[in-house]
């Protein structure tokens, strides 16, 4: 697509500030004028059918299996993390991918349904149609796996889409829409808008067929109030505070390791990345230790990167201020550890339940760290936010338990963020995390209609949906429904 305009932006490395590529700023016309695009291609896409879209989703796949080491770099490049990171995203985006294409036909086409006693004359089934266009709005801190969380899925569900990178990583999305389109070249099935706040806008008020947001809540909500103008449904993935839990019984070293990777790695700039962890006293200090040690040994800008967006660095340091102003410690980093574009590891202790370290997503490499009297307080801590998106629980006897008392849209239990990882899992939240899955079935279906058809097999001997219908009719239907519910 060329501007009009001719307006454009430069996106950089977060490091270094040096310019890595420079990008068109859509307009709404323009954006207007993709999703007509989008639609003539959305019946051509939908008109292969499930193995067409598979065998041409399998070309984009096996490009970016290719290709990882090159797409990698502008990954690297835009955000600032580890090449081993960036890898790290594309092949969980790549399972992804993969899982969804081959499921779509399983988990959306026609499924027989039981037509129930009055209607046994009738053959149900339902079946999961196209939407048509879906606009994706993704972030930057996993601008390929996140946004591919809906694309993967919207695609393999037979829908076109519009996808607007973060104005942080266009390069990464011109990348993939680009890979796409040589991967299918008959028509613009993914096509990129890149600009600022503006252009994902105007997609959201494009006459799209579903809006799939991945941000922060408040973005999230003027996002669903403009798709409100048209009826335009919304899924939204908008971030949390996730709590980690560690049992009495727990395996110390393994929960103290899954901390610090969890709040650390990414420089904390994962959705679910741990946030808060709440520990039993029998096992407080022995852990705080162990957390301690880890993360005297994680280096910015060797284990993870820069912070990728400028104006986090605030919030972070915001947050640590508001920690340390009421009481609480720094065992690992501080207010020293922000730095300009790089933030060392800060585990903070003795925090205040009401502080913004502990209410709000931080979003930076920095964790706090609770006691309390037993898992009833742990569950209850962890359960009194906003938020609603992942937790961990670390516990040998009690996981299950755990978890299914945890008010989050998924939970690992003994090992980090490995829901993330299964295809087959839905992913979303609750609260301020948004609402809508993606990822598993739930996520194709997320982007699909339900079509539902009743097909006559034989007149029924008795007729209800008809001005013929008898009263001997209404009075065996009557006694019949009597006798079926009726005896309690
Ligand atoms: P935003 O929610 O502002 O941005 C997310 C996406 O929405 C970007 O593509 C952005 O475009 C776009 N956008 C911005 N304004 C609008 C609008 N009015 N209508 C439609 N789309 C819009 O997040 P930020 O990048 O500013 O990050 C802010 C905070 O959000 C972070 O500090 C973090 O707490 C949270 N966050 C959570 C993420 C998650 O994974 N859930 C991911 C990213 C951030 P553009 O970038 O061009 O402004």
């Amino acid at each position: 697509m060329t501007t009009l305009t001719g307006e454009t932006f430069e996106s950089v490395d977060p490091a270094t500030g040096a310019v890595v590529g420079t990008h068109p700023v859509h307009t709404a016309d323009q954006v207007e004028a993709a999703v007509a695009a989008a639609r003539d291609a959305a019946d051509w896409w939908a008109s292969l059918g499930f193995a067409g879209r598979a065998e041409r989703l399998a070309r984009w796949r096996a490009a970016l299996a290719r290709r990882m080491p090159e797409l990698c770099r502008v990954i690297t490049a835009e955000t600032g993390k580890p090449a081993g990171d960036a890898q790290l995203e594309l092949v969980l985006a790549i399972e992804h991918l993969a899982w969804a294409a081959k499921h779509a036909r399983k988990e959306l086409g026609p499924q027989r349904r039981a037509p129930g006693m009055l209607l046994a004359n009738q053959v149900a089934s339902v079946e999961y149609h196209p939407l048509g266009v879906v606009g994706v709005i993704g972030p930057w801190n996993y601008p390929v796996y996140t946004p591919l969380g809906s694309i993967s899925y919207a695609l393999a569900a037979g829908n076109a889409v519009v996808f607007k990178p973060s104005e942080y990583t266009p390069g990464v999305g011109r990348w993939l829409a680009d890979a796409f389109a040589e991967a299918v070249p008959e028509h613009p099935v993914l096509q990129l808008v890149t600009g600022f706040g503006a252009t994902g806008a105007a997609l959201t008020t494009a006459g799209v067929d579903k809006i799939a947001f991945t941000g922060s809540a408040a973005t999230g909500k003027k996002v669903m109030a403009s798709a409100a103008e048209t009826l335009t449904p919304v899924v939204i993935e908008a971030g949390g505070k996730d709590p980690l839990l560690v049992d009495a019984d727990a395996d110390l070293e393994a929960a103290a390791d899954a901390t610090v990777w969890g709040a650390f790695s990414n420089a904390g700039q994962t959705c679910a990345g741990v946030e808060r962890v709440y520990v039993h006293e029998r096992v407080y200090d022995a852990f705080v230790d162990k957390v301690v040690d880890k993360a005297r040994k994680v280096e910015a800008g060797e284990h993870y990167g820069p912070m990728t967006m400028p104006s986090q660095v605030d919030v972070v340091r915001k947050h640590i201020d508001d920690a340390l102003a009421r009481g609480g410690r720094a065992l690992v980093g501080g207010n020293g550890a922000v730095g300009e574009r790089f933030v060392r590891p800060t585990v903070l202790v003795d925090v205040p339940e009401d502080c913004s370290a502990v209410r709000e997503e931080t979003f930076g490499p920095t964790v706090t760290i609770a006691k309390v009297a037993d898992m009833d307080e742990a569950i209850e801590k962890a359960n009194d936010s906003p938020y609603g998106l992942g937790s961990t629980v670390f516990s040998k006897s009690r996981g299950m338990e755990l978890a299914r008392r945890l008010r989050t849209g998924q939970t690992a239990i003994n090992a980090p963020l490995s829901f993330a990882g299964i295809a087959s899992l839905p992913f979303g939240g609750s609260g301020e995390s948004g609402f809508g899955r993606i990822h598993g079935p739930e996520g194709l279906r997320e982007f699909a209609r339900p079509k539902s058809i009743a097909r006559q097999r034989f007149t029924a001997p008795i007729a209800l949906t008809s001005f013929a219908r008898s009263k001997r009719t209404e009075a065996i239907v009557g006694k019949l429904i009597a006798k079926l519910h009726g005896k309690r």
